[in-house]
C-alpha cells in the first residue's frame, strides 16, 4: 500500500510545470530542452524512474489544437488574410506554442508519476543520492 499524503500530486504537479524537481522544488528536472536530468542536484531524488514517453506530445497537441483551430475558424471568418499571413500566423505560432508546451507539460507528467509512485519512483530500496539533503517529512 502506497500513502498519498506523503506526496501531494498538485505540487509535484506545479514543480514540474517549471521544470525543478517534483519532490523538492529546487533542482533542475531538465538538463536540455527534454532530458531529464539522472538526479535532482538539491535533495538527490532519481528522475530515471519516469516513463513519460508519448504523453507531452499528446497533451501538447491536444491542448494547442484545442486553442489554434477555433482561433483559426475565427481570423479566418474576421479577417480574411491571404494564404501566406494565414500560414504565418499560425504556422509559426503553432510551433511556438507547441515548444513552450512540450518541456513543461514532460515536466509535470513526471511530477505526476513521481507523486503516484509509478515506474519506480516508489520503490524504498532506491535512497536518495544525499539523504541529508532530502527535504523534511512534513
Ligand atoms: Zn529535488
Amino acid at each position: 500500500m502506497t500513502d498519498s499524503t506523503d506526496r501531494p500530486v498538485w505540487p509535484a504537479v506545479w514543480n514540474g510545470w517549471r521544470r525543478t524537481c517534483p519532490r523538492c522544488g529546487e533542482g533542475a528536472l531538465m538538463v536540455k530542452y527534454l532530458k531529464t536530468r539522472d538526479h535532482c542536484d538539491a535533495c538527490g531524488q532519481a528522475f530515471h524512474h519516469h516513463r513519460a514517453d508519448d504523453g507531452p506530445p499528446y497533451l501538447t497537441l491536444l491542448i494547442v489544437g484545442h486553442v489554434v483551430g477555433p482561433a483559426m475558424l475565427w481570423y479566418y471568418v474576421a479577417r480574411e488574410p491571404s494564404p501566406w499571413e494565414f500560414m504565418a500566423i499560425f504556422g509559426i505560432g503553432s510551433v511556438l506554442m507547441s515548444l513552450w508546451f512540450l518541456p513543461r507539460l514532460k515536466g509535470a507528467l513526471v511530477g505526476v508519476q513521481w507523486a503516484n509512485r509509478m515506474h519506480g519512483f516508489g520503490h524504498e530500496t532506491d535512497p536518495p543520492a544525499w539523504p541529508d539533503r532530502a527535504p523534511a517529512a512534513e
